[in-house]
């Protein structure tokens, strides 16, 4: 029976082949993948992931895909949409599938009188993608609210606690060990003292954001994670190689890092163009382009500004990605 065939009988009749993935992600940029199904249910995940294991087919999960880059190649194997979109609220915690908009989730939590996931108005990608990637904005982070996560591993269910996911900046157990894979989350929110104070609080961050991030055009969030200095002499060698005025303050997040968006400006980066892709003006950090481009120039303007910051700043920053590379 052709592979097509088995996959549709074992998991359901809705699997596609060759489904481009450059209808599926933020970047408007991909091949297709091999097989492509939409889970809307645990259920469903844990049989599609059973039926690809059985079969040898590697496996590929995404969310809202926003937050990687597919080869113009595709995706060989079983890419599993996780698309299971129920949530419901139980005194002050929220708990959501993982395929759900975190973004909604962040309003409908607000309505239901909670704060705490508010800063997630507005972000693109599911709750299982910001869970993995411990996604933030303005101050908020998931693992300032996650309680537990629902998981698949090795084809058994389990719970983790906050401290399992192992939580730091823009990372997560989920990142450092692929196996995993979340189906829901549950927050622990409060109740919102001041609703006025909140509505404007989200009023405002969605009018920045709309402001410093070029949304207009197809994008992929920050491209790169922001710098760790290792010592205050990193700094240094920033602002020396750099050429930084003496005066210049350079910017330390909370976390203690640069934002990378920063150094790529300050090396005066933006509006470098590979192909039809190129470093926005508006920020440095979100490489976009005009509807033409293969995942090839984006992944050459990457190498660009990577190269050419390690050796403007002698070796003292190496960028690493955000953005998963998926299929290369
Ligand atoms: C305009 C724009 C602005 C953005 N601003 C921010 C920002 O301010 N802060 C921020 O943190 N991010 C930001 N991002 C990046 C992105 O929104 C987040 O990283 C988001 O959390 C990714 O979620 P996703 O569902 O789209 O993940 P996807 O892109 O679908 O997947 C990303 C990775 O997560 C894995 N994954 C997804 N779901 C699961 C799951 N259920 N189980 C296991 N693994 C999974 C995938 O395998 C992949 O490796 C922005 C993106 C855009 C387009």
């Amino acid at each position: 029976m052709p592979l097509i065939d088995e996959l549709r009988s074992k998991i359901a009749a809705t699997v596609r082949e060759n489904e481009p993935m450059a209808a599926h992600t933020t970047y408007r940029i991909g091949g297709p993948a091999e097989y492509y199904f939409e889970s809307t249910c645990a259920e469903d995940t844990v049989r599609a992931v059973q039926t690809a294991k059985g079969l040898g087919l590697p496996i590929f999960v995404f969310g809202g895909g926003s937050n990687m880059l597919v080869a113009d190649s595709g995706v060989k194997g079983l890419v599993l949409r996780l698309a299971a979109r129920n949530y419901r609220v139980d005194g002050t915690a929220v708990i959501a599938d993982s395929g759900i908009p975190i973004g909604f989730l962040g309003m409908r939590s607000v309505e239901a009188g909670l704060e705490g996931l508010d800063w997630a108005i507005g972000l693109p990608g599911t709750v299982g993608g910001a869970v993995r990637g411990n996604a933030g904005m303005f101050g908020g982070e998931v693992k300032d609210v996650l309680e537990s996560a629902r998981v698949l591993k090795d084809g058994v269910e389990q719970v983790l606690t906050n401290d399992q996911c192992a939580f730091s900046y823009r990372n997560s157990v989920f990142k450092t060990d692929g196996g995993y894979i979340i189906l829901s989350a549950t927050f622990r929110l409060r109740p919102n003292a001041d609703s006025a104070a909140l509505k404007e609080k989200i009023r405002h961050n969605l009018t920045v954001k709309r402001d410093k991030q070029p949304i207009e055009y197809a994008c992929a969030g920050c491209v790169f994670t922001n710098w760790k200095p290792e010592s205050p002499e990193d700094v240094e060698s920033l602002r020396r190689t750099l050429d930084l005025n003496k005066d210049e303050e350079i910017p330390l997040t909370a976390a203690g890092t640069v934002p990378a968006g920063w150094i790529i400006d300050r090396a005066q980066l933006k509006g470098l163009k590979v192909g039809h892709a190129w470093v926005s003006d508006k920020h440095a950090n979100f490489f976009v382009h005009d509807g033409e481009a293969r995942a090839d120039d984006m992944v050459a303007l990457m190498a660009t500004v990577k190269t050419k910051i390690r050796n403007m700043t002698k070796g003292v920053v190496s960028l690493v990605e955000e953005i998963e590379y998926v299929g290369f």
